[in-house]
């Protein structure tokens, strides 16, 4: 079960989800074809016979997609099949050309596993039921034809990695926070290219919902979603037309259903098909596909760092908080920034803290990569080490960084000092000042003496004040105490 401890209710009701998610794999050429994977050729130049299903072809496995479907399974902790068999699914559709869908079924080639993540800073655990390799169907085209449909059977036999979720997950926003992290998990092992616009990742949302305690209810799968906000929308829409059809005391069919960003409402397209309806039954064309654990053990060895090995990892060696590790591995290049960074300044907490707020928030707000970060880990780090040192104040340093940004200069140091930023913290300085504002706020004096810690603060304020806010405070306070023998 998920370790969630919230799941909250809707309306009284318990909301269950299970995601099945399609990654297309990054591989050069189709799953069981030599054709080109390449997305936005023109229609129908990259299906070769064994594409088109042309009578007496017969498919060859790419093994580029079977190592790519290990390197999955040993990321997620799954079982990695020895023997796993290849199925058809049959079903009538224009864009599929042999009538079938090369699938797995009852053998996958990965089998259990599970997605570790955060929704907010609550540490979650889905489990897999199993991940399975398959081909891509056609597309039909219903633009621009004039009242025709046309089929584009370039994407016909791409490879597909279908991940498969067991239904445990308890809200919209942790299926969208598992499927986030899924998303990050296959484009770090460079499986996938986890292009949403182009349809590298696509998910399905099965939903139910029950009364607390009841058995599971009848779930209605939502199909292709292929953004997170619209994931995260079609559940919610979804919840809320299920339990307003119980309420109304109807039952829920079991359904496939599409969701129009629109309207915002998902809208049933058939009455769901069960196993039996596809007849699925094994490929005679192909062998079961022998996975020899000397080919798991050679893609072990290649697998990078996993993020979860890294964030442990930036625990051990950089004392991050477990929340903060796990941000600062969301992507590969936050992992190589925040080291970088954490490596030249000695202030790793620090730099996660700006990765985390005013980086975030910069790149999120233009929707730029950190890799287009106009402010790099040199440069972040340089200008942390000047907080760290406290030559700037925080106030200080987020001036430098919004220069930084925009460009309107690229060093730390003279940006500083062009911006009169330097806090003053040398004491002999200080010392002549604070006199002034003692002498000049005796009723504070006075109060302070008497036991009131607040006046001490106000005659702390009117210091900052007489610097104009350059000083630092922490000196400020120490000699004020020492002048006034506190
Ligand atoms: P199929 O292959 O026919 O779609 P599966 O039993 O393999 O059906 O389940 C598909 C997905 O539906 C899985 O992700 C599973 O977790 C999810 N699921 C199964 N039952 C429910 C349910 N009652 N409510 C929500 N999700 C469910
Ligand atoms: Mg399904």
């Amino acid at each position: 079960m998920s370790t969630s401890t919230n799941s909250k209710l809707v309306r009284g009701y318990e909301v269950v989800i299970g995601l099945e998610t399609h990654a297309q794999l990054s591989t050069q050429s189709k799953i069981f074809s030599g054709a080109s994977t390449a997305f936005g050729a023109a229609p129908n130049t990259q299906a070769s016979a064994v594409d088109l299903a042309l009578p007496g072809t017969l498919p060859v496995m790419n093994k580029a997609a079977v190592e790519r479907a290990i390197r999955f399974g040993l990321a997620v902790g799954a079982t990695v099949a020895p023997r796993s068999i290849f199925a058809r699914k049959n079903y009538f559709y224009p864009d599929l050309p042999k009538g079938y869908q090369i699938s797995q079924y009852e053998i996958p080639v990965v089998q259990g596993g599970q997605v570790q993540f955060y929704v907010g800073d609550q540490a979650h655990t889905v489990r897999l039921t199993r991940a399975h390799l398959e081909e891509d169907a056609g597309k039909s085209l219903h633009e621009d034809y004039h009242g025709q449909t046309g089929i584009d059977l370039n994407r016909a036999g791409t490879p597909l990695l279908e991940i498969v979720s067991e239904p445990e997950m308890g809200s919209s926003q942790e299926a969208t926070e598992y499927a986030r992290a899924l998303h990050a998990l296959v484009v770090w092992l460079g499986i996938c290219d986890g292009n949403m616009q182009e349809g590298s990742f696509r998910c399905d949302a099965n939903v139910s919902v029950r009364k607390p305690g009841a058995p599971l209810g009848t779930r209605r799968e939502i199909k292709n979603l292929n953004s997170f906000r619209f994931l995260q929308q079609a559940i919610d829409a979804e919840i809320q037309w299920q339990i307003d059809q119980i309420e109304d005391g109807h039952e829920i069919v079991q359904a496939t259903v599409l969701f129009d960003p629109d309207s915002g409402e998902t809208r049933a397209m058939r009455t769901k098909e069960d196993a039996h309806d596809y007849r699925y039954f094994p490929d005679p064309d192909l062998p079961p596909l022998v996975i020899a654990p000397d080919w798991v053990e050679r893609v072990k060895a290649e697998m990078p760092e996993l993020p979860r090995v890294m964030a442990e990892r930036f625990q051990r060696d950089y004392g991050l908080p477990a929340y903060d590790a796990t941000m600062m591995t969301q992507s590969k290049a936050f992992g190589a920034y925040f080291e970088a960074a954490a490596r030249a300044c000695g202030a790793p907490k620090l730099v996660a803290n700006w990765l985390m707020g005013e980086v975030s928030r910069r790149l999120n707000a233009e929707g730029r990569e950190l890799a287009d970060s106009p402010v790099q880990a040199r440069t972040l780090a340089q200008l942390i080490g000047r907080i760290a040192d406290r030559t700037i104040s925080n106030n200080g340093a987020r001036q430098v960084f919004d220069a930084l940004w925009s460009g309107e200069g690229s060093d730390v140091d003279a940006l500083i000092e062009a911006k009169g930023l330097k806090q003053v913290s040398d004491t002999g300085a200080l010392d002549a000042m604070l006199d002034d504002v003692l002498a000049a706020n005796t009723k504070s004096v006075e109060e302070f003496r008497a036991g009131k810690e607040k006046a001490f603060n106000a005659l702390v304020g009117q210091a900052m004040k007489a610097t104009k806010g350059k000083a630092d405070p922490a000196v400020v306070n120490e000699l004020l105490r020492k002048k006034l023998g506190a």
